[in-house]
């Protein structure tokens, strides 16, 4: 098991570069469920429909999706029975960006450009002068059955950009750099004469449908999606897309012991849950003796507050709890299974960093290759508790993951995570963690090789252990 505590090097960096994969797939929330169901499916997890009745059964292993951008996966314990407690791994699939807005067309002084809203809290500055796209999904009308249908599009080129200004025209900028987001975030697509050259080939036999859409949207924009999706600007209905860094993901540092990436918050987190689910029940017999329902949920709208129909604050987490929990036999399953859960709402953690040491109370300072942090906040802003806490560390030592911990200056305000919320929702028993990183909610932000391999252990060891660590702790 030390094995794991220190990782060879080599098992380090294939588990980081399996992360840089996954992240370069997925620039929207869109694609990082698409690339989470095709890895599901390809590990054998059966899809299921909110829409069509269940039939749940031990030793088996499900997935549900909610609007393309959350995802419930989850494998039965082959002594599961109506009743028993779910081993619950939570994250988030969306990041602060640009995303287009409706009506989107826009320029100035002869540019094209693309009106944007901004998503959540990010360091809008670090947007400027970024080589960006756009990723999401389109709803397009099928001609010939009159059927909506989305369709997921990704333009894997630099199509936009937001210049900076000139420091010669702002020399101030070096104190203090803070965009007006509505005037001064508004990416440049094309400029209007090359547009209009472009016209006859962009244009061709648009008909009147069509007219509208560009009523909204930039020509030139209209015709990257359609050349992307195959299709006609009139079949174009409706449209949600983010914008996202060209650059991809990387390893980096002298020793290559760094991620350079963007949303590391928090596929991070995303891919290390769904790895350490995917292998906890590779082996034929490995789900035989489990008593317990383990389950990654994925859910979209964290960094907007989470209230939406797909977010941590919905319905969603209940119900599919409920439908895999519901048994005739046993009409109180499903308070009795809540009782016996707990989960660990991943998400990422603040590095302390070497130029501003002094924003890290001097003995909560979670450094690189130390492990994955534990986050406490008795304000209940994360939803650790000495008894979740208690648990993991058990779980931790056992599989050989080093553990840190993380609170918050006094005099600083605390951020937040789904825990509290699904801590209050459900009555769980929740453990806010997550991995070191700088530079959050840039639009490209940094963390460590090691964290990856150490998060799949201590996810796996946590689905593996559950049900024995927290039979020998119950505090009622
Ligand atoms: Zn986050």
């Amino acid at each position: 098991m030390q094995a794991v505590a220190k990782g060879s090097k080599q098992a380090v960096q294939a588990a980081a570069q399996e992360l840089v994969r996954f992240v370069n797939r997925s620039p929207s929330p869109y694609h990082v469920v698409a690339e989470c169901r095709s890895r599901l499916l390809q590990a054998g997890f059966q899809e299921l429909k909110e829409t069509e009745h269940w039939d749940i059964r031990p030793a088996h292993k499900y997935f549900v999706t909610r609007n393309c951008s959350t995802l419930i996966a989850f494998a039965v314990g082959g002594q599961f029975q109506p009743g028993n407690g779910f081993s619950l791994l939570g994250a988030h699939t969306d990041s602060p960006c640009l995303r287009v807005k409706r009506r989107s067309k826009r320029g100035q002084v002869g540019m094209v450009q693309v009106g944007v809203e901004t998503y959540g809290g990010g360091i809008w500055n670090t947007w400027f002068d970024r080589d960006l796209t756009v990723a999401g999904r389109v709803i397009i009308k099928n001609p010939t059955t009159g059927r909506l249908e989305q369709h997921l599009v990704y333009v894997e080129r630099p199509i936009l950009r937001i210049p900076h200004l000139a420091i010669h025209l702002q020399r101030s900028i070096n104190e203090n750099f803070g965009p007006n987001t509505e005037h001064h975030l508004v990416p440049i697509l094309a400029t209007a004469v090359q547009e209009e050259l472009e016209k006859e080939v962009l244009m061709e036999g648009t008909p009147c449908d069509a007219a509208a859409q560009t009523e909204r949207h930039s020509p030139a924009l209209l015709s990257l999606l359609c050349s992307q999706l195959k299709v006609k600007p009139e079949q174009i209905v409706e449209l949600e897309l983010c914008l996202a860094d060209t650059q991809p993901a990387t390893l980096g540092g002298a020793f290559d012991e760094f991620i350079f990436s963007p949303r590391l918050d928090n596929l991070h987190s995303c891919y290390c849950a769904l790895q350490a689910l995917i292998d906890s029940c590779m082996a034929p017999s490995s789900l035989s003796q489990e008593p317990n329902v383990r389950l990654i949920a994925l859910y979209d709208n964290e960094e907007v507050g989470s209230e939406s129909a797909q977010g941590a604050e919905s319905l969603l987490t209940e119900l599919v709890l409920r439908r895999i929990s519901a048994s005739p036999q046993n009409l109180t399953a499903f308070e009795e299974a809540m009782a016996k859960s707990y989960m660990i709402s991943a998400d990422m953690a603040h590095a302390v960093h070497p130029n501003y040491v002094d924003k890290h109370e001097e003995n909560h300072r979670p450094a690189f290759h130390k492990g994955p942090v534990i986050k406490v906040n008795s304000n209940q802003r994360y939803a650790s508790t000495a008894v979740t806490e208690a648990v993991i560390r058990d779980i931790a030592a056992r599989v050989g993951v080093p553990l840190q911990e993380f609170m918050v200056r006094n005099d600083t305000p605390c951020g937040t995570t789904i825990g509290p919320i699904l801590a209050s929702r459900l009555g769980l028993r929740v453990l806010d963690i997550g991995c070191p990183q700088l530079a959050m909610h840039s639009i490209r932000e940094m963390c460590c090789t090691s964290g990856v391999l150490q998060s799949i252990a201590l996810f796996k060891g946590f689905f593996e252990l559950l049900p024995e660590v927290s039979s020998s702790m119950m505090v009622d």
